[in-house]
């Protein structure tokens, strides 16, 4: 049953030689689940990856997130060749980018005016830029554990105590910047209060993923949302939703729209960021918001913001694309059913095994975290067997189930998967906990 994976070590040997950590992000190395040879996958489509050494593997990566319509889907990547028959980059406006716009905007209705950009990270950077020169205010208010790209400012962690200047999380950030940052715990409305009330005369703005997928997949408690945007309302702050996950991946439209709360307009950010899914797999990013703060850009405004490659032709085009798909009837129920047959499997497995397991689902994803007690901020996400998880990850991963390699990483399911993977995958996970 264990795969072999020779080709894919003797890359991974040549990789090191050329390319920093030989991956070109992070999270693909596989450092937090006991280190060693990434898997080089050399092909994909539906649920599926072949790696160079022809070993099949089902997909709950889903490049973390934005393939939620399996790989390689003949409507998307029938959208990228058209696109790139065409041309690959105007540097001009194109007709697409207003069609794309649109149907950002007819789901998400908090978003008057959008610009695209390049990537999560980019949306995120950008949304902050704006609050500033909208409030003409300089610290940003974050919540511990919420990842939301790799600019200086959200790159930040808490310092010790309930609400604290942040303290740099990577090298190569100043102190001075760190220190326009306060980290709060995630569902804590009384120490986002107890923020407010020191550092609120020069917040400009409160970034939060409104459900989380960057520590598991979390919830906001009930009035969570509401409370965060009337206190930073109330400071006179702008309330900034990194939707970079979240978007069109629970249904069509963002957290901001979706029926787990009832009351849209109480909830509803002054920003928004984008990304993932809206690119259809390829590079994207966007964000928007209210008219007039939006006016802040350039050209309107005197907040800058640029770029070459945005609302490049390609992305364009796989992001319709891929919206389209996402707009046929029954495609989230159906993946949400799938993804509940797949958490009943491992609870019940774990369960057989005496293994403390527990599972965050929403909808079509969720997150599986080795503890014994509910996770629903980042303390309780780290709390958790990381160890256990490494075991359990390379023993799925020699069955052929492709997980990504940490254990705050979600389970993403697609529009792809079968109840055959699921089943598959439920016995590879049972001989998985009976091994641990
Ligand atoms: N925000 C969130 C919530 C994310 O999950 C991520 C990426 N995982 C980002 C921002 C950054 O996006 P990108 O990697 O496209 O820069």
């Amino acid at each position: 049953m264990s795969k072999h994976r020779p080709t894919s070590e003797s890359l991974y040997q040549e990789a090191l030689q050329h390319i920093v950590g030989g991956v070109n992000s992070p999270s693909r190395s596989f450092k937090a689940v006991g280190g060693g040879a990434p898997v080089f996958m050399k092909r994909a489509e539906g649920a599926y990856f072949w790696d160079v050494d022809d070993n099949r593997y089902i997909d709950y990566l889903a490049a973390y997130g934005p393939i939620i319509t399996g790989h390689a889907h003949p409507h998307i990547t029938e959208a990228i060749i058209r696109a790139a028959q065409n041309g690959t980059l105007y540097g001009t406006p194109t007709e697409l980018e207003i069609k794309l716009a649109r149907m950002l905007k007819e789901a998400i209705p908090s978003m008057d005016k959008v610009r695209f950009v390049n990537s999560g990270t980019e949306a995120v950077m950008t949304t902050i830029r704006v609050a500033r020169a909208y409030t003409k205010r300089n610290k940003i208010i974050k919540f511990a554990g919420c990842y939301h790209g790799h600019s200086d400012l959200v790159l930040v962690a808490a310092g010790s105590g309930p609400s604290t200047l942040g303290i740099p999380d990577s090298a190569g950030i100043p102190a001075s910047i760190a220190h326009e940052v306060i980290t709060v715990p995630f569902n804590d409305l009384a120490a986002l209060e107890e923020a407010l009330q020191r550092w609120g005369d020069d917040t400009a703005a409160v970034m939060v993923e409104p459900i989380v997928g960057n520590f598991g997949m979390v919830m906001p408690q009930e009035g969570f949302l509401e409370g965060l945007c009337k206190l930073t309302r109330e400071a006179g702050a702008l309330v900034i939703y990194d939707e970079v996950i979240s978007a069109f991946r629970f249904h069509y439209g963002s957290a901001q729209t979706y029926s787990a709360f009832p009351d849209h307009a109480a909830i509803e950010p002054d920003l928004t960021a984008l990304g993932k899914i809206i690119g259809g797999g390829l590079p994207i990013g966007a964000y928007g918001g209210r008219r007039h703060i939006m006016e802040q850009v350039a050209p309107l405004g005197p907040a800058y913001q640029a770029g070459t490659m945005a609302g490049n032709p390609a992305s364009i085009a796989a992001g319709i694309a891929c919206l389209e798909v996402l707009q046929e009837p029954g495609i989230y129920e159906r993946m949400e059913g799938l993804a509940s047959k797949l958490a009943s499997g491992l609870l019940d497995s774990a369960l057989k095994h005496g293994i403390p397991l527990t599972v965050n689902q929403i909808r079509g994803s969720f997150s599986a975290h080795f503890c014994d007690h509910p996770v629903t901020n980042y303390d309780e996400a780290q709390d958790t067997d990381g160890e256990r998880f490494g075991k359990f990850f390379r023993l799925m991963l020699d069955q052929g189930i492709n997980l990504a390699p940490s254990k705050y990483e979600a389970w993403f399911l697609t529009t792809a998967h079968t109840e055959a993977d699921i089943d598959a995958t439920i016995e590879a996970a049972e001989r998985a906990m009976a091994s641990l």
